[in-house]
């Protein structure tokens, strides 16, 4: 059922024990929305505690709480399970171990599955913590430091710090009262653009299998299960591919196992949530993802003609 902001904030008021949670593969949005609402809860006494099934990236050690988020071990119960960036999809063992009374969904995925039964979707919001931030007005919660710097990290990175087409002046007014409760832009930005050098030799390696397809306006980076193993991390390589002139769909495949492949995609024109949807993933326009349970190859070919079909039906 779809909710109010307001009723989105009565609902959290509700509850006294709240277990926080949000997708797998967790970005700075499924991250900083989580540590920021959080600890607004706290502040307002609220028992809490954060429980995501992967992870979570030691960049984002930098957010105050980083070390409090868990991953689900064994059975828990709660008055309110908040899932947060993501459908109720893609939580892992967070289904099985966490046992709610109810369950509320604050999410900006267009493709959201709708299944929870309180759901605050905005597709037009940049990020999940750009919707936290309205909550905390609606609610007259005040931004601590440790709050805005949370958020402040979700938005920035789900919009590209402010250059993807996502970005809009509600997006430019809620960073700059976040950096008005003292997050430092600088501080935020420089730790997650820091990498390792082996991560840097990885992206050259990965750069190396780059194909251009579909006369120029289809782009992919394709790592089998030999060369993801090689590599701790393929983040920002997409972002990479995207920037390639006359490029429209950016896409970078990765052979997990044996027949399980992790896509990315990225675009100017075509609607890759669409495709995503279609390959049983999610997303939105101009970012979204899937997981293919077949061999490299036929992952490969799968991905590639649903962009061409979808390429074809946006000339
Ligand atoms: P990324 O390529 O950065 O992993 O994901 C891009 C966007 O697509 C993110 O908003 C992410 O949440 C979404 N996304 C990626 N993979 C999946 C997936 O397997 N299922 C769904 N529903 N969404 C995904
Ligand atoms: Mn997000």
């Amino acid at each position: 059922m779809h909710i109010s902001l307001r009723d989105t904030g009565n609902c959290l008021l509700r509850a006294q024990k709240i277990v926080i949670t949000a997708h797998i593969n967790p970005d700075g949005d499924a991250i900083g929305s989580s540590l920021g609402l959080m600890h607004a809860l706290q502040y307002l006494g609220k028992d809490v505690s954060i429980l995501i099934d992967d992870d979570i990236p030691v960049t984002f050690s930098i957010l105050p709480g980083y070390e409090l988020i868990e991953k689900p071990v064994k059975p828990v119960s709660c008055d309110l399970l908040v899932v947060l960036d993501t459908g109720l999809e893609r939580l892992g063992q967070v289904r099985e171990l966490v046992e709610s009374k109810s369950i509320l969904n604050i999410d900006h995925h267009i493709s959201n599955d709708n299944a929870a039964e309180f759901l605050y979707l905005d597709a037009e919001r940049a990020a999940t913590a750009e919707i936290i931030c309205q909550l905390f007005k609606e609610m007259g919660w005040g931004f601590s430091l440790q709050a805005a710097t949370a958020l402040y990290t979700g938005i920035a990175t789900d919009c590209g710090f402010f250059r993807y087409s996502n970005t809009t002046p509600s997006t430019m007014c809620l960073a700059a009262e976040l950096l008005a409760a003292g997050v430092k832009p600088n501080v935020i930005s420089e730790a997650l653009e820091r990498k390792s050098y082996a991560h840097v030799q990885s992206m050259a390696t990965a750069m190396q299998t780059i194909e251009l397809l579909d006369n120029g306006r289809v782009a992919g980076v394709f790592l089998n299960q030999e060369l993801t193993a090689s590599m701790e991390s393929t983040e920002g390589f997409i972002d990479v591919v995207r920037t390639i002139n006359g490029v429209d769909v950016a896409v970078l495949l990765k052979c997990i196992e044996e027949k399980l492949c992790r896509v990315s995609m990225r675009s100017r024109y075509t609607d890759v949530s669409k495709i995503a949807v279609s390959l049983g993933g999610g997303g939105h326009i101009r970012a979204a993802g899937c997981t293919l349970r077949m061999p490299f190859l036929t992952a490969k070919q799968t991905l590639l003609s649903a962009v061409s079909r979808a390429i074809g039906e946006n000339r």
